[in-house]
């Protein structure tokens, strides 16, 4: 049964995680405070750590730049409610393998848990392709023929779920729901605003409107 440390100080929160990750087969243990998830967090007693950003005396950038420096190996899914390239190349140069943008959606979380503790055992594959489109789902790194592009939180999260149904034609609805979960307000443009965002940096071509249906990423 795979074991994992969540730390998260927002009660509300941890419970929601605890719950859900319970159900679903792993063993938790819960900590509320910075110091305490660095000094737990050993590759020994975990398989993989969920740590919030925003941690009481030592925060979740210092909790995970503590443990790569002692060695400890585990993935780690960052936990952010600040959706911006800055933290995210900050978690991804301190050593994240992944992160999710509050709020979020279980399923979410859950999905990104499953793809680590897979990837640690290489059952999953870590680079998606589609198109002229290469997504790394490791370093969460896209590039089209070979050029880098950086993307936000939420861009890398309509990239991806674009990238693991090629072909599909996928709703605004669907979308709003997959991307951006409970949060999302089904009057909402957002949808084509960050479409709009990824053919701007990907090229035109790479995101098909299929009119009255929705989008589509060709293979
Ligand atoms: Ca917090």
């Amino acid at each position: 049964m795979p074991r994992i440390l969540i730390a998260e100080d927002e009660a509300r929160i941890a419970q929601f995680l605890e719950k859900g990750l319970r159900a679903n087969g792993y063993t938790t243990l819960t900590v509320d405070d910075g110091h305490l998830a660095a000094a737990l967090a050993r590759d020994d007693d975990f398989d993989l750590l969920v740590l919030d950003l925003g941690l009481p005396n030592l925060d979740g950038l210092e909790v995970l730049a503590e443990i790569r420096r002692r060695g400890e190996q585990m993935p780690v899914v960052i936990l952010t409610a600040r959706d911006g390239v800055d933290t995210t190349v900050a978690g991804f140069e301190t050593g994240a393998d992944d992160y999710v943008v509050k709020p979020f959606r279980f399923e979410e979380l859950l999905a990104r848990i499953r793809v680590r503790l897979r990837t640690e055992r290489g059952e999953e594959p870590t680079v998606l392709r589609a198109g002229r489109v290469t997504l790394d789902i490791r370093t969460r790194r896209a590039s089209v023929e070979g050029r880098t592009v950086d993307l936000t939180a939420r861009e890398y999260g309509l990239l991806e779920t674009f990238m693991r149904n090629p072909d599909r034609v996928l709703s605004r609805e669907q979308l709003l729901s997959l991307v951006w979960g409970y949060d999302f307000d089904p009057g909402s443009n957002v949808c084509e605003v960050y479409v709009r965002a990824l053919r701007k940096k990907l090229g035109d071509d790479v995101i098909e409107t299929v009119r009255g249906m929705g989008y589509r990423l060709p293979r």
